[in-house]
């Protein structure tokens, strides 16, 4: 066994109707909310519904609601103004990935001062950051527990990673009945970017009997409620499921890392603006495909997560999961090659150059060299 160390630094609050605990959780962290979100759930009146139930208890509260997917140096520099402005006690992070990653980028600069660019990479970050309360409102990317955030750095193309286990939020709260709105197409999306967390955990070269716990759970949870959840949002027992599945992921990868799909996702979105969830989706079969030389019997484990009929082991094969994971993607509406989410070939060498300096490539299960990586975004186009 891989020696490991292990720790969940964090309180995790979850189930149905659980956003009604908001106000009181606040009152732990101070008298002065700012909630970090996007346009849409203020549109859709969500950003309001937290600030009254946080008013009513006579906790004062502002708000950015200007977050963007794959969020951008710029976003997190006004936000940071914002929040600073403001006088806030502590941070509201509520939404999908991209809300989670500003809200640490900003817990970090409020706190320490600078650009976010500055604490790019691993343990740069000095010490406890502003403190958060994370509500998921997708399924998710599980940053609500993750010790990363994602930034865009339009300067150079490039999506930054911040690591440090200070960035973990002090809460998460997690209530599917937030989760009942979501578009099929962004269901779709953050779930097989779940997925793909938990395949990547599972298989990583860090990977430890306790992160493979986390990622066996999630796969379990995420595979059986894929389908259902996404065929209707509605169903918050498929929700739920969905919601808890991208939470132990988002554990999992915080101890095992991720591998080849992340590390070359983040280029692809990078360059192309192509939503996270659905380059990573796009680019999963390939790799799966690539990895199957160093499988050693975890291939069909995952397999018999997301098939709905389980494959012996006398007769199972790892091309059956490459197969199947490209029959999840069309099921659920994935496009189908780079090629269709609107990529072209010419910038890939910088891609791949980009994509090596990912700490993931390190520990995916079947080693890669730069020409490696070209291939394969040549192959997944
Ligand atoms: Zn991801």
């Amino acid at each position: 066994m891989k020696p490991f160390t292990f720790s969940v630094p964090q309180n995790i609050i979850a189930g149905k109707g659980s956003l009604k605990q908001l106000p009181d959780i606040g009152k732990k962290l101070g008298t002065h909310a700012f909630i970090i979100s996007g346009p849409h759930l203020n549109q859709m009146g969500v950003v309001k519904g937290c600030t009254d139930k946080l008013e009513a208890a006579g906790i004062q509260v502002d708000a950015f609601t200007q977050t963007e997917g794959n969020p951008s140096v710029e976003t997190v520099d006004k936000a940071a103004a914002a929040f600073l402005a403001s006088g806030a006690d502590f941070i509201v992070a509520l939404g999908g990935g991209s809300p989670m990653d500003v809200a640490k980028a900003v817990g970090v600069v409020a706190k320490y001062g600078g650009s976010i660019t500055e604490y790019e990479g691993g343990g740069k970050v000095p010490g406890d950051i502003i403190p958060i309360i994370a509500i998921p409102t997708t399924a998710g990317t599980g940053s609500e527990v993750t010790a990363f955030s994602v930034i865009t750095d339009h300067s150079r193309n490039y999506k930054l990673t911040v690591f440090s286990y200070k960035l973990i939020p002090a809460y998460a709260i997690l209530d599917a009945e937030l989760l009942t709105t979501a578009p099929a197409s962004v269901a779709a999306a953050c779930g097989i970017d779940a997925l793909v967390h938990a395949l990547e955990a599972y298989i990583s070269t860090d990977a430890s009997p306790f992160s493979d716990a986390m990622a066996e759970k999630a796969l379990e949870l995420i595979g059986g409620n894929i389908r259902k959840y996404v065929a209707n949002r509605a169903n918050t027992e498929a929700a739920e499921a969905m919601l808890i599945g991208s939470l132990f992921a988002g554990i999992a990868f915080s101890w095992a890392r991720l591998g080849n799909v992340h590390a070359m996702s983040h280029p692809v979105s990078a360059y192309f603006n192509v939503p996270h969830g659905v380059a990573n989706a796009i680019l999963l079969p390939t790799i799966v495909e690539y990895n199957a030389l160093a499988d050693d019997g975890k291939y069909r484990k995952i397999y018999n997560y997301v098939s709905e009929i389980p494959a012996a082991e006398e007769t199972f094969v790892p091309s059956m999961l490459t197969e199947k994971l490209k029959e999840l993607n069309a099921m659920l509406g994935i496009p189908a090659s780079l090629r269709e989410a609107g990529v072209t070939e010419e910038t890939f060498d910088a891609m791949a150059e980009d994509a090596m300096k990912s700490g993931n490539i390190l520990v995916n299960p079947r080693a890669s060299k730069k020409q490696d990586i070209l291939n394969l975004y040549h192959k997944a186009f």
